[in-house]
Order: C-alpha cells, then sequence, then structure tokens
C-alpha cells in the first residue's frame, strides 16, 4: 500500500497567527505531497515497498538520494503536522515533564537547547527532541530531510521536530527564524508528544 499523508485534524488556518494559512496550503499541500508522491515512486518495484517506513529509514542505503530525502520528508512531515495543534502550548505533564526536567534540569532549559537547536541548524533542516535506546530523552538536529532514525543520526525516536527549511516559515516570518522557533511553542500538542515518549521509551 502506497504511503499517505496523515490527516490533518484541523483546518490550515487554524495554527494562526503562529503558523499562517498560506504556509500550511502549500506546505501540506505541496511541499508534504511532493515528498509522499516522490517516496511513493522511488520504492514501486522495490523490495522497500510494503515495508514501513520506520523500518526503510531504520535500514536506509544513505547513498540511496531518493529515498533518504522523500522518505526523510514523508516521515519528517507527518510527525511536524501531528505534533501541532490549535490547542498547543503550554508545558508537557506527567513523565515527558519529569523526563524534561531530569535530562535538561527545567522545561526552560529544554525549550533553550531545542531552540538554539532549530536557530543553529544551518541551511535546511530539522531540530529534534528524541528517546534514545537506554531511555533517555536527547536534542539533536539533522540537515536536509535527515531524520533521527537514519543510520549514523545517534540521536533516537524522534517524539518531536521543528522543521526550519524556509519555507516552513519565509512568507509571515522571512528571515526571522527565531520568531518562528518561539511561535512554534504556542502550537507543540504535548498530549501527542507524551504519547510518543510512552511508545518510544
Ligand atoms: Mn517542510
Amino acid at each position: 500500500m502506497a504511503f499517505e499523508q496523515i490527516k490533518l485534524d484541523y483546518d490550515f488556518d487554524a495554527l494562526e497567527p503562529h503558523i499562517d494559512e498560506a504556509t500550511m496550503k502549500v506546505h501540506y499541500g505541496k511541499h508534504h505531497a511532493g515528498y509522499t508522491s516522490k517516496l511513493n515512486n522511488a520504492i514501486k518495484g522495490t523490495d522497500l515497498e510494503g515495508k514501513s517506513i520506520e523500518e526503510i529509514l531504520k535500514n536506509l542505503d544513505m547513498d540511496n538520494a531518493a529515498v533518504r530525502n522523500n522518505g526523510g520528508g514523508y516521515y519528517n512531515h507527518n510527525l511536524y503536522f501531528e505534533t501541532m495543534s490549535p490547542n498547543g502550548g503550554g508545558n508537557p505533564s506527567g513523565d515527558l515533564a519529569k523526563a524534561i526536567d531530569e535530562t535538561f534540569g527545567s522545561f526552560d532549559k529544554f525549550k533553550e537547547e531545542f531552540s538554539n537547536a532549530a536557530k543553529t541548524r544551518f541551511g535546511s533542516g530539522w531540530a529534534w527532541l528524541a528517546v534514545q535506546e537506554n531511555g533517555k530523552l536527547a536534542v539533536c538536529s539533522t540537515p536536509n530531510q535527515d531524520n533521527p532514525l537514519m543510520p549514523g543520526a545517534n540521536c533516537g525516536t524522534p517524539i518531536l521536530g521543528i522543521d526550519v527549511w524556509e519555507h516552513a516559515y519565509y512568507l509571515k516570518y522571512q528571515n526571522r527564524r527565531p520568531d518562528y522557533v518561539e511561535a512554534f511553542f504556542s502550537v507543540v500538542d504535548w498530549d501527542v508528544v507524551a504519547k510518543k515518549y510512552e511508545e518510544a521509551k
């Protein structure tokens, strides 16, 4: 079965004013749709067809540019759009909040580390909150559409990711990536992130 984009349970304008409608339309409707169809084309008729996206990324031949770029783009954007919500923002609670405090010292310190990873990623890429194999949390960043699951990334299973490609923020924020990163925290759905934490740890 071909890969499909996750369905959004909010409207394109629902994340305003933090993430604008025009960006959402082109980001989900064009960029993410493009990665998805190109991934499907790249694996059609190969031994990757029928495997889960996690399985494909974990065992990826990093020289396979079509699957690396489009498989990463497919997975990364599913996570990104799934972990945003018009009802998001605030702080995590429960076990995830405890784990963040234990690893980073406090939620504010985690936010600072994650934001720095996002702001200092040169060019296009992503910053991540991930669960390592030992169950501990980590912040990391990857270039382009690379992903923490890919060979050599050494970061763990991602549970939250921010897209810092210019297409994710330029229409509204132009060169002000730090303002976009700050705004992202107003729409993070910590309940979804907490569920992903429970599954990954
Ligand atoms: Mn993107």
